[in-house]
């Protein structure tokens, strides 16, 4: 993956060792945005509300102790390259560590400009090479679960409905042929979607991510090009204004916005589908939002949904293949953001998700509900 300046958070509850860390991190090669925590609960809050490439801590801090906040830190970013400051000579703890999560560990005496350069680095590889990995399973899972169960469902319709269309050639009922055949024709457009997005969801693992400064304004038009038929059908309106430049790679955010939008279109029952797109920035990112005026979404679900298959709905009720948010998130988390929902029954939903923010881009007005998250 390429990208620009490191997210890096230093959590050490010594602010002269912060100061220190800092100091020497920006005289070494590293190109990095620094954030501090000085205790866990400040960790944990920094690291939720932004996806840092590496966090350096140390193991003793005030309250939690450094080790358990590591395994923490481990349970929610599985990704990020963690490093842990241990004492001189801290074997014991060194592997403790690793087997609570740390992707390295250095001894505090021993950081130095090339030291720490050399560990992050290695950390970086060693976490890219983890998510690939885990990416090729999960594809794998995910294609045998598409054998295993969505393309059956399918295929047996095609076998039936062959076997009626015979029959009704046989007693020249050629109204029911027509139906039949038309129940073939969905059948296999079914299974066609159902690869086709599986391509997509699986080859996202295997592509790198070319990230670059690109125009969320061209991306959303892009999406709505493509998007061109079914807002038409559905006479839907999607409203944005001046989104900002983020750090991205244009295809992908073309489909992220082109499944949310689409989305926002297919589960609304009103006439008149309405989708607005908002943005608001921190020092690091921005948070769109993508809100629609739909049949929403009960909570219990709001985690759920963005697994792979995971489909609220048959598809004699709304057309899908379960796979447009798992490739959301899939997406968003490549670039190393976040992506979550709000909603509620039948008053709509607001997808919301974060990108590493452009530089070059003037504040815009904020046009939907805020970001909580
Ligand atoms: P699908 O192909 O079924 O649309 P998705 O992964 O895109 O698959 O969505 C998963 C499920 O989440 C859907 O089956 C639907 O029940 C729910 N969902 C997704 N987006 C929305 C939305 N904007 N409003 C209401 N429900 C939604």
């Amino acid at each position: 993956m390429t990208k620009g300046a490191l997210s890096i958070l230093i959590a050490d509850d010594d602010e002269g060792d912060r100061k220190n860390l800092r100091r020497i991190l920006k005289k070494s090669d590293i190109e990095c945005v620094i954030e501090e925590a000085c205790d866990i609960p400040e960790v944990m809050h920094s690291a939720e509300n932004q996806a840092f490439d590496c966090a350096i801590l140390d193991y003793q801090m005030p309250g939690t102790n450094g080790l358990e906040g590591l395994a923490l830190l481990r349970k929610f970013h599985p990704y990020m390259s963690i490093i842990m400051v241990t004492g001189q000579g801290d074997e014991m703890l060194a592997s403790e560590a690793f087997k609570r999560g740390a992707s390295d560990y250095i001894p505090k005496r021993s950081i130095t400009e090339d030291s720490i350069s050399h560990v992050i680095k290695n950390t970086l590889e060693k976490t890219a090479l983890l998510r690939k990995v885990d990416e090729q399973r999960q594809a794998l899972e995910s294609f045998a679960h598409v054998l295993a169960h969505d393309l059956k469902a399918p295929i047996r319709h095609i076998r039936t409905f062959g076997e009626m269309l015979a029959e009704a050639m046989e007693n020249k009922e050629y109204d029911e042929v027509a139906h039949f055949q038309e129940r073939m024709d969905i059948a296999a457009e079914r299974i066609e979607v159902l690869i086709d997005r599986l391509m997509q969801y699986n080859t996202l693992s295997g592509k790198e991510v070319e990230l670059r400064a690109v125009s969320m304004q061209n991306i959303v038009e892009n999406a709505l090009d493509n998007l061109s038929v079914v807002v038409r059908e559905r006479d839907a309106s999607v409203v944005y204004h001046n989104l900002p430049e983020v750090i991205g790679d244009e295809p992908q955010l073309i489909l992220l916005l082109q499944n949310l939008i689409g989305n926002g279109i297919k589960y609304c029952e009103s006439d008149a589908p309405r989708i607005e797109i908002g943005v608001e920035r921190n020092e690091y990112d921005c948070c769109f939002s993508v809100a629609d005026n739909g049949i929403g979404i009960p909570e219990k679900y709001h985690k759920d949904i963005f697994s792979p298959f995971r489909r609220l709905h048959g598809s004699g009720e709304y057309e899908g293949a379960g796979l447009g948010l798992a490739i959301c998130k899939k997406i968003v988390e490549r670039h190393t953001g976040k992506i979550w929902c709000e909603s509620q029954p039948d008053n709509g939903t607001t997808f919301f998700f974060t990108i590493s923010r452009g530089q070059c881009d003037e504040p815009t007005r904020v046009e939907t509900s805020a970001c909580r998250k």
